[in-house]
């Protein structure tokens, strides 16, 4: 397969063309953005990190019968994946009150949710992501009920797959953000699911590790993100 030019550039990765049109060469780029691109930055070997981290959990939700876009790894940095139309919806799950739910609800960080709470953000740069419901999904024709259907259910899946598997690695999956999209008409899981994207804890010490180290200038967010890697293949 060929690496062909450039398609797009996003803020945490670069999407190029192959020679065949059912796949796209995805670069994971160290630079890092926060608040809606605000906050700019670099994290040394962020590209990496989050490129095999992502590997990592697609392989493991594959195995445990979820399908996403991921296809193989072509370097440290490179993945290949299936070509997909993104649903411009983001999906998070939150297990324990963190981040915009605490500020939103006044709840204490680190709050356990009496249930999954599952959110819907409308992925667009200039409105800032905004929180939305079905009904405004349905008003601007973002998905059909079903598909958001298939999408929570899935989202409640991939929680209890990740959840199960980090905490046997003494990690608190606290939250994380979810993308789908349709490859010729078939729904899947795509964007990338690592330290940018989901919150970490130690279950232990409650040590944040993941992207808040950078939002919230903590210090050691490279040591972060290859603890995480560490502690999922013990390299
Ligand atoms: P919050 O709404 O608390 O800021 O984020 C909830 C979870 O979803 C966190 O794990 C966060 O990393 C992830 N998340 C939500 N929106 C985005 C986004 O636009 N970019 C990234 N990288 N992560 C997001």
């Amino acid at each position: 397969m060929l690496k062909k030019e450039q398609l797009y550039e996003g803020k945490a990765k670069k999407v190029y063309r192959t020679d065949n049109p059912d796949l796209y060469w995805i670069e994971y780029k160290d630079d890092a953005t926060a608040f809606n691109g605000l906050k700019k930055g670099t994290i040394a070997n962020k590209g990496e990190l989050n490129n095999l981290i992502s590997a990592y959990f697609f392989r493991l939700l594959a195995e445990n019968g979820i399908e996403s876009h991921f296809v193989e790894e072509k370097s440290e940095r490179e993945m290949v994946v299936k070509s997909l139309q993104i649903i411009p919806v983001e999906v998070v799950v939150r297990n324990i009150a963190a981040g915009s739910l605490a500020k939103r609800l006044g709840l204490e960080e680190g709050t356990v949710m009496s249930r999954t709470v599952v959110e819907n953000y409308y992925k667009s740069d200039e409105l800032g992501d905004p929180l939305i419901n079905s009904d405004h999904i349905r008003a601007l024709n973002l998905a059909t009920p079903e598909q958001m259907a298939d999408i929570r259910a899935i989202a409640l899946k991939v929680n209890e797959i990740l959840r199960a598997h980090l905490a046997e690695r003494e990690l608190d999956l606290i939250d994380f953000k979810l993308e789908f999209g349709l490859h010729n008409g078939q729904l899947l899981l795509g964007d990338e699911i690592s330290p940018d994207t989901c919150r970490f804890w130690d279950k232990n010490t409650k040590e944040k590790l993941d992207k808040d180290r950078f939002r919230r200038d903590l210090g050691n967010v490279e040591e972060a993100y290859k603890e995480v890697y560490r502690r999922l293949t013990g390299r």
